[in-house]
């Protein structure tokens, strides 16, 4: 693949260049190539006498274009109207161009087609595309085309003007004219391409975490439960004025969307307090603010420079936010991509948006730059070129850099503080309530429930059961007090209503050492009795290793319409007496 670039000054000289390439073609027995025009002129009248020309000369030859807020040649500005030819070399190199006007049907249909017109062509490894500025969400596009097939990769930019706030733009290619509402979709594939696209940011995400809590389509309503400009405002003091755009463009929001990190930056405030953004804001999804920081950027652009270098291209093709060179505004607009000059030819334009699919999902992204390598045949050098450090080599770390760090790590230490606070939280209220050796409730909360069934007065039939373990005091004397603390809890599982299915309307606490107290719910007398001398043999049948078998003694009592807790207590308490006087080892009723 080759790249010959052509600027457009006006018609005679540009057919005379034009004418001068045709010859050089014929020569050389080119017979593939494409055009790719990029132009800062909106002007259709400019922009069909171009096209015109082109046709003329290569009547056979596709092209494609759109407007743009600056072209890139060789990772330099380029004239404002640049024409591309791509010329393939080798013979199973294929390109098909198509164009779909947004205005006539609905983006469904036109992705519909698109995955159709894939199938049809299996040679195709990827997808190109050049999008007017969309009027809303290009959501419904990009999962459009989720379904295409998984190896084709999709790239591309949303055309732009000069004036990046302006929603001015067009695309237009050979057949299909100059539109302001389409979108120009161009495949490439055959055995001996290949290709390999991707994007680099370089901004970094700063501070806290946000979660998305109202949103509707690309209208990002609430982050937090705050509205979502309250955000710019209280942590960067951005007003919302007309220069909330510019503003904003430097700490656009670090999203996290199919698998991936997408930077959206807001295309406008509303009064209400929303944000409308590029692209859909799913509700749930989390974001932070990011920034950008020259050092840091060059160095990513650096290192992602390297992994292209390793692909060998022929060529590059670029998409640029036009957010990015606003951003340089002391550099040359193209500064931050000078490590890829070493690597191959390459064009591109500033885009309003980039597209790119990774891990099978298409997504649009702003204050990015997109990058396709592309190649004919095998790699053209065993060892990749190592682009030079040259002058964006930087030693030091700049002060902005490290501060965003500190904001981050702090912001990290923060949330760790505030989950471990809450996991503390949710410990003490349990430990409030529940004992710490048995796991039943202690007996403040057993207290208390008993006290709220009984204030309700006598409409639920309410027992009670009290237990204490028999000559407790010889298991600790001969055993010791870690077996004593086994048979406690030996008595406190059997008591332990999550593990028994007949205990449902039960609530047991500890009331001291080796004394228990059941609270039973629509339980009257004679049920209550029953369930307290099934427990009394069920202690009685438990097996504890190396210690004798062992007994309880219990107390039962059903509430009374002028109980008290205290009078209640006491009766049951009396009947549990009884029960120790008569021998231990028994249930009375009371
Ligand atoms: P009785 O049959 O009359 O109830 O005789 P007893 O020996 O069980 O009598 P008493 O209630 O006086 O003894 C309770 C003993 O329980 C006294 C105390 O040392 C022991 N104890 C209290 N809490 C714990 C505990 O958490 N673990 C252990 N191992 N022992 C405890
Ligand atoms: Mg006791
Ligand atoms: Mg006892």
């Amino acid at each position: 693949m080759k790249q010959f670039q052509f600027v457009y000054h006006d018609s005679e000289t540009f057919s005379e260049e034009l004418s001068d390439f045709r010859c050089w073609c014929q020569e050389h027995r080119i017979t593939k190539k494409m055009f790719q025009i990029y132009s800062e002129e909106l002007e259709p009248e400019v922009l069909q006498t171009v096209c015109a020309a082109v046709e003329e000369i290569f009547p056979d030859t596709p092209y494609m274009g759109c407007s743009t807020s600056g072209n890139i040649v060789d990772c330099r500005m380029s004239g404002n109207i640049t024409v591309i030819c791509t010329v393939f070399e080798l013979p199973s190199t294929q390109v098909k161009v198509f164009q779909y006007d947004l205005s006539l049907q609905p983006v469904e249909h036109i992705t519909e087609q698109i995955l159709e017109k894939a199938e049809e062509n299996p040679w195709v490894k990827a997808i190109e595309m050049f999008f007017t500025i969309p009027e809303g969400s290009t959501t419904r596009f990009c999962d459009g085309l989720k379904g295409i097939r998984p190896d084709i990769q999709i790239f591309g930019g949303v055309a732009c003007s000069d004036d990046i706030t302006s929603d001015d733009s067009c695309v237009f290619s050979k057949g299909a004219g100059v539109s302001k509402r389409s979108i120009v979709i161009l495949f490439y594939g055959g055995e001996d391409f290949h290709v390999e696209s991707i994007n680099v940011t370089g901004w970094k995400p700063l501070g806290r975490k946000f979660h998305v809590t109202r949103s509707n389509g690309s209208i990002l309503q609430e982050l937090d439960g705050i509205p979502a400009y309250d955000v710019y405002r209280k942590y960067l003091n951005i007003r919302n004025d007309e220069n909330f755009f510019y503003n904003t463009l430097e700490f656009p929001l670090f999203y996290e969307h199919n698998d991936t990190t997408i930077l959206r930056t807001p295309v406008a405030s509303n009064e209400d307090g929303s944000i409308t953004m590029t692209s859909d804001m799913d509700i749930g999804s989390v974001v932070r603010i990011s920034y950008g920081d020259p050092g840091t950027i060059i160095e990513s652009i650096k290192q992602d420079s390297r992994k292209i270098a390793e692909f060998s291209p022929d060529l590059l093709h670029i998409f640029s936010c036009a957010a990015r060179r606003t951003f340089w505004t002391t550099k040359e607009p193209t500064y931050e991509i000078y490590p890829f000059r070493e690597i191959s030819a390459s064009s591109g334009f500033f885009s309003h948006g980039e597209f790119l699919r990774t891990g099978g999902n298409l997504n649009q992204h702003n204050v990015t730059l997109v990058i396709a390598a592309m190649r004919e045949g095998e790699k053209k050098s065993a060892v990749p070129a190592e682009p030079s450090p040259g002058e964006n080599s930087l030693s030091k770390v700049p002060l902005v850099s490290r501060l965003a760090t500190f904001i981050s790590m702090t912001s990290l230490e923060l949330e760790d503080i505030n989950r471990k606070l809450e996991q503390a939280n949710e410990k003490l209220k349990t430990a409030a309530i529940i004992d710490g050796l048995t796991g039943l409730y202690n007996r403040t909360e057993i207290q208390d429930r008993i006290a709220s069934a009984i204030a309700g007065g006598s409409d639920r039939k309410i027992s009670l059961i009290m237990l204490d373990i028999d000559n407790f005091k010889q298991v600790n004397d001969t055993y010791g007090h870690q077996a004593g603390d086994a048979v406690i809890m030996g008595l406190a599982n059997l008591l332990n209503s999550e593990k028994s299915d007949y205990m449902r309307n039960v609530s047991s606490g500890r009331w001291g050492g080796e004394e228990f107290m059941m609270l039973l719910y629509d339980t009257d007398l004679s049920a209550a009795s029953c369930i307290a001398d099934l427990i009394r043999q069920c202690f009685a049948n438990t097996d504890f290793p190396a210690i004798r078998p062992q007994t309880v003694s219990l107390g039962v009592t059903q509430a009374r319409a002028d109980d008290t807790l205290d009078r209640l207590c006491t009766r049951v308490d009396e009947a549990l007496y009884k029960a120790k006087k008569n021998g231990k080892n028994q249930v009375v009723v009371i």
